[in-house]
C-alpha cells in the first residue's frame, strides 16, 4: 500500500482503524431488503433498468445513503452519486460502487453487493466517528446489464464518454420505450454533468460470477484486470434444397458448415490457455424444417482473451479457417465483428492493496482475472481501479438460484473497506502514480 509508515503515525485515526470491521448482518439484511424489489417467486430479482422496480431499487439506495448522512447527485443518463464528505473536501473522491439492474431471471448479490457494500463501508465509519482524508463516493451506474436497452455498462460508458448521450437517451426497448423517457417517467433523469469529478480511484465489490475461488476453498478473489472481448455476428450462407432427392456429394448444407465452425471456436479458446474463450451462444436456422438441407444459419461468436496480442491471433485464426472452412463446404460464411472491449488491466497499486488488505485480515486469496465485462472496467480508463471478487455458489450468475455465503460477503466488505480507507487517508501531496 501507498502510506508510509510516517503518514500512519501521523493519524491516529487511521491507526485505529486497522481493526475496524464492517457489520455483516447489517449487510446482508440490506441486500435481503433491497432484494425483496422484484423478487421472483424462485428465489431471484427481476428488476429491469429503468423500470418502476428499479424506480423502488433507486429510491431505497437513495434513503440507505442519505441515513447515512450522504448528500445524493444524479447525472443525466441516471447514475446515483452518494457522496460522504472528506477533510479535505476538494480532493477527488475514492469511489466505490456497481449496479442494481438484474437480468430478467437474476440474482440478489451480482451488482447490489458491490453498491451495498458500499454504503455498509460508509455505515462503519459513521459508526466510528471517522472522517477521511478524501471524500467517499458510492456510486449506482445505470443500465449495466443490457437486458432492456443496449449498450450494456451504458451508465459508466457515458460517465466515462465512451457514448454520446443523445444516442444513448434514444435507444429504446422492445416496446419502442426510449431511454430518455424511461428516465424521466423513474424520476431519475438528473442535472449533475455527465462524467463530472472523476475520482481518485474506483473499487468495486462483485461476486466472481464464476467457479474459480470455490473451487480453490479462496475467500477474496484479487481481480488483476479483465478479459478482452470480440464479438461476432456470423451467417453461413448454403443452399436449401429437398433433404431426400439431393445426394450427400452435392450439398451446400450451411448448418454442417456451422457445426463445425462451432468446434473451431472451441478449439482457437483451447489453443490460448488459460484465459481463452470461445463461445457459440446461439445459433439460428432458416428453414429450420425438418426436411429442408438448411440453407441459412446465423450464429453469434465471442472470443476471449487476457492480452490483446492474443486476443488479435485468435481474431485472425478465426477468419482465416472460417475461410477455408466456407471454400471446403462450398458455402459463403460472412463474419461482422459487432463489439470489440481491448483487455483492461488494473492498477497494479491499487490490486496490491487489495491483495495486502486480504492478507492482513488474514483472509485466503489468489488472483483472478474478470471474464464478464463490469463498470470496473470502464472506470479503469479514467481512474486507478481493482476489483474485489468473492465466490458465489457453483460459480452461477444471471440465474434467480445465484447464491453467496454471508462470510464471504462480509470478508470481501472488509477488505474494500481497507482498501478505500487506505486511499482515502492517503496525504493529498502523495501523488500515487
Ligand atoms: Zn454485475
Amino acid at each position: 500500500m501507498g502510506n508510509t509508515q510516517a503518514s500512519r503515525c501521523d493519524d491516529t485515526s487511521a491507526r485505529a482503524g486497522e481493526a475496524l470491521r464492517i457489520d455483516g448482518s447489517r449487510l446482508w439484511d440490506s441486500l435481503m431488503r433491497l432484494a425483496e424489489i422484484g423478487a421472483t417467486p424462485k428465489g431471484g430479482v427481476c428488476r429491469l433498468a429503468l423500470t418502476e422496480l428499479d424506480r423502488q431499487g433507486r429510491d431505497f439506495f437513495v434513503r440507505e445513503a442519505k441515513a447515512a448522512g450522504c448528500t445524493v447527485r444524479i447525472d443525466a443518463i441516471g447514475n446515483i452519486f452518494a457522496r460522504r464528505a472528506g477533510r479535505n473536501d476538494s480532493l477527488p473522491p475514492v469511489m466505490t460502487g456497481s449496479h442494481i439492474d438484474t437480468q430478467p431471471t437474476g440474482g440478489k448479490f451480482d451488482g447490489n453487493y458491490g453498491v451495498l457494500a458500499g454504503i455498509e463501508v460508509l455505515r462503519t465509519l459513521n459508526d466510528h466517528g471517522i472522517v477521511t482524508h478524501a471524500p467517499l463516493e458510492v456510486v449506482v451506474w445505470t443500465n449495466e446489464e443490457g437486458s432492456r436497452f443496449v449498450p450494456v455498462m451504458m451508465g459508466s460508458g457515458a460517465y466515462i464518454g465512451e457514448f454520446e448521450l443523445a444516442g444513448l437517451l434514444a435507444q429504446t426497448d422492445r416496446d419502442g420505450i426510449l431511454v430518455g423517457e424511461a428516465l424521466k417517467a423513474i424520476g431519475y433523469e438528473g442535472s449533475a454533468p455527465l462524467g463530472e469529478g472523476k475520482p481518485r480511484a474506483y473499487f468495486e465489490a462483485h461476486i466472481e460470477q464464476g467457479p474459480v475461488l470455490e473451487a480453490n476453498e479462496t475467500t477474496i478473489g484479487v481481480v488483476t484486470g479483465a478479459l478482452g472481448q470480440r464479438w461476432y455476428d456470423v451467417t453461413v450462407t448454403g443452399m436449401e434444397a429437398h433433404a431426400g432427392p439431393t445426394p450427400m456429394a452435392l450439398r451446400k448444407d450451411a448448418l454442417l458448415a456451422a457445426a463445425e465452425l462451432v468446434g473451431i471456436v472451441n478449439r482457437i479458446a483451447l489453443d490460448h490457455p488459460p484465459h481463452g474463450r470461445g463461445t457459440v451462444g446461439c445459433l439460428s436456422v432458416h428453414p429450420d424444417s425438418r426436411n429442408v438441407i438448411p440453407g441459412r444459419v446465423s450464429m453469434t461468436v465471442d472470443l476471449r482473451a487476457s492480452d490483446d496480442g492474443r486476443l488479435s491471433a485468435m481474431h485472425d485464426d478465426f477468419l482465416t479457417r472460417t475461410q477455408e472452412l466456407a471454400t471446403r463446404h462450398g458455402v459463403s460464411i460472412d463474419v461482422r465483428q459487432v463489439v470489440y472491449f481491448p483487455p483492461q488491466p488494473f492498477d497494479t497499486d491499487l490490486v496490491h492493496a487489495v491483495r495486502t488488505g486480504a492478507a492482513a485480515l488474514g483472509l485466503s486469496e489468489m488472483d483472478v482475472i474478470s471474464g464478464a465485462g463490469h463498470d470496473a472496467v470502464y472506470l479503469a480508463r479514467v481512474a486507478p481501479t481493482a476489483m474485489i471478487f468473492v465466490p458465489c455458489k457453483d460459480g452461477i450468475s444471471h440465474n434467480e438460484i445465484e447464491d453467496a455465503k454471508p462470510q464471504h460477503l462480509e470478508a470481501g466488505a472488509n477488505v474494500l473497506l481497507h482498501a478505500m480507507l487506505d486511499v482515502a487517508n492517503q496525504p493529498s501531496s502523495t501523488s500515487r502514480r
